[in-house]
């Protein structure tokens, strides 16, 4: 994937001037020894820092930041793409139709929205959707990984091939990373389709369930009837 490879690139060229910031595939969480208690507050002046956020060009164009929502404790973090229209318009991810779909599957899985987490790799909405830039990736993931790091979720789901190949810092196809376990900054990473695209592909549906299954399984929990 041509965006894939200019992230990387630019990565790669940043290392180069000595800065040492990869998207992140440490073993350990840093904010480890941090204090549970301290954790809602830390993410607040997170989300306040991302609100006034003008380090990339998606800053003129968005209506709100889509820091992203959800329990400061959760097991379970989702993280998609970026956000799109209707979560540009009320700041919150996943509230439109793949939303629904995600949040449908949430249930399914015997969550409420609010006991999991949900972020997306960029914080402001790409005009007309379009995919995100390496310069945007690159001046945003600094907040996601904080996000992972404060709330240190047991299992992260990966939420299309976007948010996968960026996180896993890979080409491989969804179709081929989708169910596979990962070990991502002291989480296990599981990469799944976009809801989006089970809106297209309702007969995916099944195969998701069985990703869904597998954090389940990681989470010590039983699978709801
Ligand atoms: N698609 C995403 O990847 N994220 C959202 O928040 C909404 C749609």
């Amino acid at each position: 994937m041509k965006e894939i490879e200019n992230i990387r690139m630019l990565i790669e060229s940043e290392k180069e001037w000595g800065i040492e910031e990869p998207f992140c595939l440490c073993s350990e969480p840093v904010g480890a020894d941090l204090d549970d208690e301290a954790v809602p507050s830390e993410l607040d002046s997170l989300r306040k820092e991302a609100l006034s956020c003008t380090a990339c060009g998606l800053h003129k164009t968005r209506k709100n930041v889509v820091f992203g929502e959800g329990s400061a404790y959760a097991e379970l973090m989702f993280v998609g793409e970026a956000p799109g229209r209707d979560e540009d318009i009320q700041g919150r991810p996943f509230v439109g139709r793949a939303g629904m779909l995600l949040t449908r599957l949430i249930n399914k899985m015997g969550f409420e929205r609010d006991e999991v987490y949900i972020a997306n790799v960029l914080k402001c909405r790409p005009p007309n959707n379009r995919n995100p830039l390496p310069d945007e990736i690159v001046s945003c993931r600094h907040f996601l990984r904080r996000q992972i790091e404060l709330i240190r979720p047991k299992v992260i789901c990966a939420l299309g091939k976007f948010a996968a190949q960026l996180l896993l810092e890979s080409n491989t196809p969804i179709s081929k990373l989708r169910g596979k376990e990962f070990d991502y900054m002291g989480a296990k990473l599981i990469p799944t389709y976009h809801p989006a695209y089970l809106l297209r592909n309702p007969r995916d549906k099944i195969v998701v369930w069985e990703d869904a299954k597998k954090i389940l399984a990681l989470l010590g929990r039983l699978i709801p009837e």
